[in-house]
């Protein structure tokens, strides 16, 4: 790889943040699974991140975006180029358009949607309680239109502002990002720097129980504290991947490290030295049995990024 460039972004402080070279992904990702990345940058602006993004285009050098890492599968031989994260992005602000009944907030892609969800039981911002326990940070969020107990990201956003692979940053509506179960579809090469989004206004009290209920409710029936990336599979129309993996005798299905959670059939958990070629065969060995026993084909949730051994 030709580091000519950005060495001299680095050196000539044209670039703010944090930089690490061959860093292993594996530390940046809840199922603690993944090789070394080339390099890692947090930028801490948009000069900075664009100082990189247009020296990688120039230099034809793959850049991957990730937030917190939390549904993600990266390969035991890591990725090459360079990853971005934009985790410093962390600022919240109410906006002008924010009325009496409603809220609009402008949340930068690293805020945790932790923190959101925080905030909006603090003040009473309603629309977002479904989406407590979620980990990872809003821009991976917007990526993946995350959401549960009926509420999606889209269902809260109003306009995404995103940095192209031209270093040029564009505003783009809800309406024209193509929003569906989990996908959604930004320009390629899009890194997506904030949300504009719009929550209403009640009473604090009511926020705070309608969020502790569901988070109740998730601890109860998913593997929270455990290195997982959350779902496998997506959900098929009219069933859920975990029942069907359930059905098909999959729980506590083991290959080397990772295993078919016993509580929630739809996560696969690492019990400490999984790699993801046990990920990658243990997700055919559970396509495989759902299948015979279902005639269903389970589609992946997770996102699968860089080389396997
Ligand atoms: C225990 C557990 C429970 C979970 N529960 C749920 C749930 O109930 N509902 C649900 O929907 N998900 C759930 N997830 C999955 C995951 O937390 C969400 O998809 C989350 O929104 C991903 O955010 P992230 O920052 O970790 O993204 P990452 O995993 O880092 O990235 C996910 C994708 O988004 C892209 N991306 C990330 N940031 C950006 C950016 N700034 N610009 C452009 N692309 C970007 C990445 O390239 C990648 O393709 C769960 C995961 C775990 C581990």
């Amino acid at each position: 790889m030709n580091e000519t460039d950005l060495k001299e972004i680095f050196e000539k402080e044209l670039f703010r943040g944090e930089i690490k070279f061959d860093e292993p992904m594996s530390e940046h990702t809840s199922l603690k699974i993944g090789g070394p990345v080339d390099i890692m940058v947090f930028p801490e602006d948009p000069v900075s991140l664009k100082n990189v993004v247009c020296a990688a285009n120039r230099e034809n050098i793959p850049v991957f975006v990730f937030g917190s890492g939390t549904n993600l599968l990266v390969g035991d031989d890591g990725v090459r180029g360079i990853a971005v994260s934009l985790k410093l992005f962390r600022s919240i602000e109410t906006t002008k358009e924010s009325s009496e009944n409603h809220v609009v907030l402008y949340v930068g892609a690293g805020v945790p949607l932790a923190m959101l969800v925080n905030l909006a039981r603090k003040y009473g911002y309603s629309g977002i309680e479904s989406l407590a326990g979620i980990p990872g940070c809003v821009g991976g969020a917007v990526y993946m239109n995350a959401g549960s107990y009926g509420t999606e990201m889209k269902d809260i956003i109003v306009s995404v502002a995103i940095m192209n692979s031209q270093g040029e940053i564009i505003i783009l509506k809800e309406e024209d990002l193509g929003f569906s179960y989990r996908e959604s579809h930004f320009p390629e090469g899009s890194i997506i720097l904030s949300a504009n989004i719009m929550l209403g206004k009640d009473d604090p009290s009511a926020v705070e129980s309608r969020t502790r209920e569901i988070l109740s409710r998730k601890k109860a029936s998913q593997p929270l504290g455990e290195s997982s990336a959350g779902c496998v599979f997506k959900n098929p129309d009219n069933d859920t991947a975990g029942r069907l993996i359930d059905a098909a005798g999959c729980k506590g299905m083991r290959k080397g490290g990772l295993e078919v959670s016993r509580v929630h059939a739809n996560y696969f958990i690492n019990s400490g030295h999984a790699t993801c070629r046990d990920f990658a065969h243990l997700m055919e060995a559970v396509k495989a049995k759902v299948k015979e026993s279902s005639g269903i084909e389970l589609m992946p949730e997770v996102k699968i990024i860089g080389n396997e051994k």
